[in-house]
C-alpha cells in the first residue's frame, strides 16, 4: 500500500510540473514515505532522514518531507525529534502535497498537515506508474478491525472503500497502457463493499468486484491481498476458481496458531475455522498457493503456543511465510501489555519458525518439477545474458532463458528445478 501511495505522489507532483531526480543530492525534494506497522522500520526511517543532515546544510533550499504513517503518529514530534524535516503529511493528507511544498518553497516554514484520517482520498489518478506490466490498485483504505498488537487502524483510519466504477475505470486505464496485470490493495478486500459513514453499503461485494474486473480486455492476470481469515468466505473461494483471470494465490494472514493468543490479539477467528477455511480453498483450488504472516513473541507467548504456531504452519503447508518479532506498537492496545517475550526468545522462535517455511517451501516448490507452468515474464535475468524472470499464476519466482524481447509475454515453462524462493526451466512455448 505504501508503494502505491509513493506512486501516487510521485504522479501528483509530475503533474504538477515536477521531474523525477536522478539522486538524493540532485534534487530539490526528497521525500520519506514510512511505515509504522513495526518498530523497528521506524528507527531505520529516522536514521536515514538524519543522513540527509550534511545535505541539508550544503543546499538551504532543501525541502524534506516525511509521509505516511510515521508521520501520521509523529506529528510536530517528528520536527522536534528532526528539525531538518520541513513537511510531516499523514496519509489523509497526500493529496495535497504539490500545494504544501509550493507553500514550504514560498515561506519556508514548516508544515504539520495531519488531518482526519477517516476522510476518503478524492479520486484522482495521476498518470505515472512505477512499471510498465503490473500495477498496484487501491480498493480503498484503513481498517476496522483492531487487532491488537497492530498500528494500522489508528493511522489509517477507519474503512472507507472506492466506488466499484471508479476502480474499474482505473483498470480499463490501465489495460489501454498494456498493464497485463493488476493487484488490488487493500488492509482486508474482503470486507470490501462493507460501507462506512455516510457512504454506505456499495451495491458490489469483493467477490463481485472480482468478476467486473475479471471482464476487462488486456487484464491478464488479477491478484489481491490482504484478506482477513474472519471475513475469508467460500463465496471467494468459488470465485477464485470460476474466474479466469483471478490468479491461484491467497495470502492469509494466521498470525498465530495458539488459540488463546488469536483471542488476545483480536483476530475474530481460532485455529479452527482457519484451518476449515483452508481446507475449503484446497477443495476448490488444489494446486493454490497459500501464504501468510506470523508474529512471534506476542506478550504471554509460551512455548506451548508457539508450538501450537508451528503445528499449524506444517498442517497448512504454506508457499512462503512472512515472519515478524512483535514489537509494542503504541496506541495499539497489547501496547499496555508487558512484553514479556525476551528478545532471545523471539530470535530464537522466528529462526526455528523460517526453518522450518524454508524446508516446506521447498517441498512445494518441488512439485512443480517436470511440471508446465504459464509465466508472465518480468524481467532479465542476473546470471547468463539471455535469461529471464518471471511468475507462475501462483506468485513463484521463474528464471529461464529466453532474452529479453519475452519481456511483458506470457509462456510456458517446463519446470526442472526448485528451491526455497525461485523455480528454475525451460520454455516450451
Ligand atoms: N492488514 C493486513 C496486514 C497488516 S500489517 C492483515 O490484517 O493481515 C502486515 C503484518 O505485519 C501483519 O500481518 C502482522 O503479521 C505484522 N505486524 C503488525 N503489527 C505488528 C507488530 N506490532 N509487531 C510485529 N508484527 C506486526
Ligand atoms: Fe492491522 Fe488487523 Fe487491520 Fe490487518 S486486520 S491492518 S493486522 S488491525
Amino acid at each position: 500500500m505504501n508503494s502505491r501511495d509513493s506512486e501516487f505522489v510521485t504522479g501528483l507532483l509530475i503533474d504538477n510540473g515536477y521531474t523525477l531526480a536522478p539522486s538524493i543530492d540532485k534534487a530539490d525534494v526528497v521525500i520519506f514515505n514510512s511505515c509504522a506497522v513495526r518498530k523497528h522500520a521506524e528507527d531505520k526511517l529516522f536514521s536515514h532522514i538524519a543522513d540527509l543532515k550534511p545535505l541539508k546544510a550544503k543546499k538551504k533550499g532543501l525541502i524534506i518531507v516525511l509521509m505516511g504513517c510515521v508521520a501520521q503518529n509523529y506529528k510536530d514530534e517528528a520536527v522536534k525529534r528532526l528539525p531538518i524535516i520541513d513537511i510531516v503529511c499523514g496519509p489523509g493528507d497526500e493529496a495535497k502535497l504539490p500545494r504544501i511544498i509550493a507553500d514550504v518553497a514560498r515561506h519556508r516554514e514548516h508544515i504539520i498537515a495531519i488531518e482526519d484520517v477517516d476522510k476518503k482520498r478524492p479520486e484522482i489518478t495521476p498518470e505515472y506508474r512505477s512499471g510498465e506490466l503490473k500495477a498496484l490498485v487501491s480498493i480503498g483504505e484503513g481498517c476496522n478491525n483492531f487487532c491488537t498488537y497492530c498500528i494500522v487502524p489508528y493511522a489509517r483510519g477507519r474503512e472507507r472503500y472506492r466506488d466499484p466504477k471508479d476502480i474499474v475505470r482505473e483498470v480499463r486505464g490501465l489495460a489501454r497502457r498494456g498493464f497485463k496485470e493488476i493487484l488490488l490493495l487493500g488492509q482486508n478486500v474482503n470486507s470490501y463493499g462493507r460501507g462506512t459513514g455516510s457512504d454506505g453499503q456499495l451495491a458490489v461485494n469483493f467477490a463481485g468486484l472480482l468478476e467486473e474486473i475479471n471482464e476487462i480486455d488486456g487484464i491478464k492476470r488479477i491478484r489481491f491481498m490482504t484478506s482477513h481469515p474472519k471475513d475469508a468466505s467460500e463465496e471467494l473461494f468459488k470465485a477464485m476458481c470460476d474466474l479466469d483471470k483471478v490468479c491461484e494465490h491467497l495470502h492469509l494472514p494466521l498470525q498465530s496458531g495458539s488459540d488463546r493468543i488469536l483471542k488476545a490479539m483480536n483476530r475474530g477467528y481460532d485455529r479452527n475455522k482457519y484451518m476449515k477455511d483452508i481446507e475449503l480453498y484446497k477443495r476448490y483450488l488444489p494446486l493454490g498457493a497459500i501464504t501468510t504472516d506470523v508474529i512471534v513473541g506476542f506478550p504471554g507467548e509460551t512455548e506451548k503456543d508457539f508450538k501450537e504456531t508451528l503445528r499449524v504452519m506444517k498442517d497448512v503447508g504454506f508457499d512462503n511465510a512472512f515472519t515478524f518479532k512483535y514489537s509494542p506498537r503504541p496506541p495499539a492496545a497489547s501496547s499496555e501489555l508487558e512484553d514479556d517475550v525476551t528478545m532471545e526468545v523471539k530470535d530464537r522462535r522466528l529462526q526455528e519458525l523460517m526453518k522450518l517455511q524454508a524446508r516446506i517451501s521447498i517441498m512445494k516448490n518441488e512439485r512443480f518439477k517436470g511440471k508446465i507452468v504459464d509465466v508472465l515474464v518480468e524481467s532479465i535475468g542476473t546470471k547468463a545474458d539471455d535469461t529471464v524472470i518471471g511468475r507462475t499464476r501462483t506468485n513463484k519466482m521463474v528464471v529461464f532463458g529466453g532474452g529479453a524481447k519475452l519481456i511483458g509475454s506470457l509462456v510456458n515453462v517446463e519446470i526442472e528445478d526448485a528451491k526455497s524462493n525461485i523455480l528454475a526451466g525451460r520454455m516450451v512455448g
